[in-house]
């Protein structure tokens, strides 16, 4: 099996080295990551300026490259360039922290899945969910196992799964629903040395999700958080009643 292996976390954080290792001992793995940190870029891409591409060292066997793109820049010169469109499986991590409820809209990890998703390809996302005190080797473990057990000929085409791993014993994984987790942001004014104002966003988490079966109470209990997700944002219920009240406006 050939992996397509990214991150947003920049080609260097210990996540991504430590499961390519892994990876490694069963599998062809090819490493396409940003050079430096590229966390909460979304799905953005590079289109204004060149994307530059260059040959790293990981480990013997591990092709790697380090580029000056985006999460989904780098699954897509990964797949077209490196791998020459011969992918069977994408993966996005391992994330230095959760990737839980609206979060995941900001996440770039997340993008660099549905990227893959968006290509057709089967593909993860992986998120250690301990920003402080992640477990890069534990998670490593599991997913080595959970590529073993899952049946990916079960994921309908366009849809990635997004993997939160909790820190300490896991209990075992659950198949979950993104969570309406989100943030009530606030912003710290500043002032700077020339007397211009500042601002610096902060905030507090807002976990008022009434469901069980969602992401981050699944975490919480000490289970992997396994939640299929697609790139498709229609609202279908909300179609489905704006279709009946305007059947045919034509304007
Ligand atoms: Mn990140």
């Amino acid at each position: 099996m050939r992996i397509l292996l990214t991150n947003d976390d920049g080609i260097q954080s210990k996540g991504i080295v430590v499961l390519a290792e892994y990876l490694s001992e069963k599998y062809e793995v090819f490493v396409v990551a940003p050079d430096t940190e590229r966390s909460g870029t979304g799905h953005s891409i590079t289109i204004h300026v060149p994307l530059w591409m260059k040959k790293v060292f990981i480990k013997e066997g591990i092709v790697a490259y380090a580029t000056t793109g985006t999460p989904a820049d780098c699954v897509k010169l990964g797949y077209n360039v490196v791998m020459k469109r011969n992918v069977d499986l994408v993966i996005s991590g391992i994330n230095k922290g959760p990737n839980l409820g609206m979060d995941i809209l900001y996440s770039g990890t997340v993008s660099g899945a549905l990227e893959g998703a968006m290509l057709g390809i089967p593909s993860l996302a992986v998120s250690s969910a301990s920003f402080d005190a992640p477990d890069f080797e534990g998670a490593a473990r599991f997913l080595v196992e959970f590529l073993e057990e899952f049946d990916f000929s079960l994921l309908e085409p366009f849809t990635a799964l997004n993997i939160n791993i909790p820190t300490g014993e896991i209990k075992g994984w659950k198949i979950t629903r993104q969570s309406k987790r989100r943030w009530n942001d606030f912003f710290e004014e500043r002032v700077s040395p020339f007397g211009e104002r500042y601002y610096w966003m902060t905030g507090e988490v807002l976990e008022d999700d009434e469901r069980e079966d969602v992401d981050y109470k699944v975490v919480r209990e000490g289970y992997v958080s396994v939640t299929p997700i697609s790139p498709f944002l229609t609202n279908e219920r909300c179609y489905v009643v704006l279709k009946e009240v305007y059947p045919g406006c034509t304007g």
